[in-house]
């Protein structure tokens, strides 16, 4: 019989239940044993609807605290020495290391593959040793099995563990590796003597280019592994495991999960052979998204495996569902059409279900669920708002000229220059200024209907008066308007363009008790109306210095909302870009003359595989410049990225050809400053001067130094000066403090050159 099962189920709750017992327990309004218990309420939900919904066994091991990467740190005892702690990883140690103490930063904490949910690094020193900690998992096991519940252990695996970490100069992380196997192994054998079957073990590395020396350390690995006691389930998600078939087929292992919603071809690669001992887990159902799955198609991918494989096949989804919203039922408001369309992870549990049941009774046993499956995804394929004839066109008519300024950079620069007489290194701010109490107290009013469209206009418009004036008196060369409209980057104009849906409940966990709540792609995208140009006409009537409208770019809108499966993201990302070059074109006429488009995240977009880097760079410079295109040479077109890992990728920011690009680089040293020059970017260039996540205000000789630095490297006149991001998290007295010091600085710079 085919086995069905998750890697991993949401741990924060349908209602953000653990957010609020997390932050609850953070401010010291309740103790930890009011955490325990609500943590314990949850897995105990999770594990019931798992089996509820007719899976074969639950998933103990994915709940975490803060992160799970963090509690195999602490499982294996591996904190880092820095923080002193003499016994072991308790609770508030725990905690100590995700969140920073007096004297200790917090670990550092990077993004899980290509995903927007953050682990916690781990730290690996020449003392680094481990021990097993059986406060952590044990107790959660041996809840699952009072419980009565079929155990599947969920642990990520020694190997990817090791990976993310990161080393103390000096130190050789595969070095390691046979004093982490000890204590995996231990671990791995003690489960067993509770009564635990099966162990997954999570190695989404193998999804990387992997180097060679890593490849082998698996093999070593589980040769060793193995032995332990339970049977292993080795997991792969997030891409192709098949360039290591041979290996993999080697293991001593007993199951091996393929994410064939990301690589379905990667299945020819180990159907055949697969040894007669071993199972192989198919995901099928996507974890990462939240649609619902077009279940006869799949039943059809499915059944030449399940002949070859029989009681060997496991169904699951492609990854663990930590990435897709916890319950559709909470939906109410959501058109009823577009609910239809779309399953959150209790609802993919029902399709693995469905399945499971097509395989073994027949499909005619489930032909009434099948049908309203196939009904629901036919709906989707012919709903009027996800194929629009017009906005199709538009994208097929695109040309190469759609997505190139009309003349090179230097004739443009000479244009804009005479328009706007800026002097050299001019002054900018990055968008947003403070987002005070009473800015967002007045945007919830008007959303709950007890502000009128005009009363909110007027306070929004006090706002941009406050900072124009603010700005004016600062003695800053290009101005914003503030952005006290904004809510947050994406949702903004999201809300303002077709084919964008919002949900009530849709939160998926960023890192901690932090959770977004993206978007919905569902449709074709096109823009009904001008959706930022009143705020910026009103702006520049304000001031004869020149006002930046300020755009979120189509990747950013792209990658932090949830997409439509049924269309390449290229696609959905050229019919945004099309929406948002329409804007551009609306505030060019409107008489603004440098417009910003943010794009913090091309380098989220990255496939994990570097030889897809190129197909991708390619589709995403194209959307930006479809975007940035449309406008005459003195209108300037300014970029703006945050998260400074891009050294890799100069050529293609180089290749978005913005006029300006401004960057965070203060927290750096200017470090990657230096990449740029090395590369010898060619077009304009704003390193923020100061680093704008904490309200501390920088010492004049201390922006004089960086500035120096960036003036070292970048000739005078192609550099900006600003701040390294929009200074919304701000109050108004570090931002007018901060931004004083920053003019003086220019001022003082510009009469030495
Ligand atoms: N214009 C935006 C702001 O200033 C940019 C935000 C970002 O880069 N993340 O807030
Ligand atoms: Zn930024």
């Amino acid at each position: 019989m085919t086995t069905a099962h998750i890697l991993g189920f949401p741990r924060i709750g349908a209602r953000r239940e653990l957010k609020a017992a997390l932050e609850s327990y953070w401010r010291g309004d309740s103790d930890a044993a009011a955490l325990h218990s609500a943590a314990r309420e949850l897995r105990r939900r999770h594990w019931q609807q798992q089996r509820d919904a007719g899976l074969d066994v639950v998933t103990v091991g994915d709940f975490a605290f803060y992160d799970h990467l963090h509690n195999v740190t602490a499982l294996i005892g591996a904190a880092p020495q820095r923080y002193g702690f003499e016994h072991g990883v308790d609770l508030d140690a725990y905690f100590a290391m995700a969140r920073g103490t007096d004297t200790q930063p917090a670990l550092a904490m990077k993004k899980w593959f290509d995903t927007n949910y953050h682990y916690l690094v781990p730290e690996l020193d020449a003392a680094t040793r481990f021990t097993l900690n059986r406060d952590w998992l044990f107790p959660e096991v041996r809840e699952a099995l009072a419980l009565g519940h079929r155990v599947k252990v969920v642990l990520t695996g020694p190997l990817t563990w090791l990976w993310l970490a990161s080393a103390a100069p000096g130190v050789d992380k595969l070095a390691l590796l046979s004093l982490l196997l000890n204590v995996y192994w231990a671990l791995l054998a003690e489960l067993k003597a509770l009564g635990v079957a099966w162990v997954q073990l999570d190695e989404p590395i193998l999804a990387l280019d992997l180097p060679e020396a890593w490849q082998q350390a698996l093999s070593t690995a589980y040769r060793e592994l193995g032995s332990a006691g339970p049977q292993l389930l080795l997991a792969s998600y997030f891409g192709s495991v098949a360039e290591h078939a041979p290996r993999l087929r080697a293991l001593p292992i007993d199951g091996l999960h393929l994410d064939l919603v990301r690589a379905p071809e990667q299945l020819a690669a180990f159907l055949d052979d697969w040894p007669a001992d071993k199972c192989l887990s198919l995901g099928v159902v996507d974890g990462r998204n939240l649609w619902r799955s077009d279940l006869n198609r799949t039943l059809s991918s499915l059944h030449r495996a399940h002949r070859v494989l029989g009681d060997r096949l496991w169904i699951s989804a492609s990854c663990s569902l930590l990435h897709v919203p916890t319950d559709l039922q909470l939906e109410t408001t959501l058109d009823p059409r577009l609910r239809n369309w779309m399953a959150f992870a209790v609802q993919k549990l029902d399709e693995l279900a469905l399945l499971k049941r097509a395989l073994r009774d027949g499909e005619a046993a489930v032909w009434r669920e099948l049908h309203a499956a196939a009904a629901a995804v036919e709906d989707r394929r012919h709903a009027p708002s996800t194929q629009v004839r017009a906005v199709r066109e538009r994208v097929a008519a695109l040309t190469a000229d759609d997505a190139r300024r009309a003349t090179p950079f230097t004739r443009r620069r000479a244009a804009q220059q005479a328009r706007l007489q800026l002097p050299p290194l001019p002054t900018t701010t990055i968008g947003s200024f403070p987002q005070t109490a009473e800015i967002r107290a007045a945007r919830a009013a008007y959303r709950a209907g007890r502000l009128g469209a005009s009363d909110y206009r007027e306070a929004m418009q006090a706002e941009i008066r406050r900072a124009v004036r603010c700005q004016e008196a600062l003695g800053l060369d290009v101005l914003v308007h503030g952005e006290a409209e904004r809510n947050d980057m994406v949702e903004y104009f999201g809300e303002q363009l077709d084919g964008y849906a919002f949900t009530q409940h849709g939160w998926v966990q960023s890192y901690g008790s932090r959770c977004v709540k993206p978007p919905v792609i569902y449709g074709d995208v096109s823009r009904p109306r001008p959706m930022t140009v009143e705020w910026s006409r009103y702006a520049q009537s304000l001031t004869d210095k020149p006002m930046k409208g300020m755009l979120s770019g189509p990747l950013t809108m792209l990658f932090w909302s949830f997409v439509r499966d049924d269309l390449p993201k290229r696609e959905v990302a050229l019919q945004l870009a099309l929406a948002l070059r329409d804007e551009v074109a609306d505030l060019e006429a409107a008489g603004i003359a440098v417009i910003q488009i943010d794009e913090p995240t091309i380098r989220e977009g990255l496939p994990l595989r570097r030889d897809a880097w190129p197909a991708y760079l390619d589709w995403a410079v194209q959307a930006f410049r479809i975007t940035s295109s449309g406008v005459r040479d003195a209108t300037q077109i300014h970029t703006h990225m945050c998260y400074s890992e891009f050294n890799d990728i100069l050529p293609a920011i180089a290749a978005l050809d913005a006029d300006v690009i401004t960057i965070e680089t203060s927290r750096s040293r200017m470090q990657l400053l230096d990449a740029f020059a090395e590369f010898r970017y060619p077009n304009d260039i704003g390193p923020g001067l100061y680093d704008i996540h904490s309200p501390r205000v920088p010492a004049a000789d201390e922006m004089r130094a960086l500035l120096d630095r960036a003036l070292a490297v970048v000739p005078a006149e192609r550099l900006w000066i600003n701040p390294d991001c929009g200074l919304k998290t701000r109050g108004w007295a570090e931002t007018e403090a901060a931004l004083t010091r920053m003019v003086d600085t220019a001022r003082a710079a510009r009469s030495a050159l």
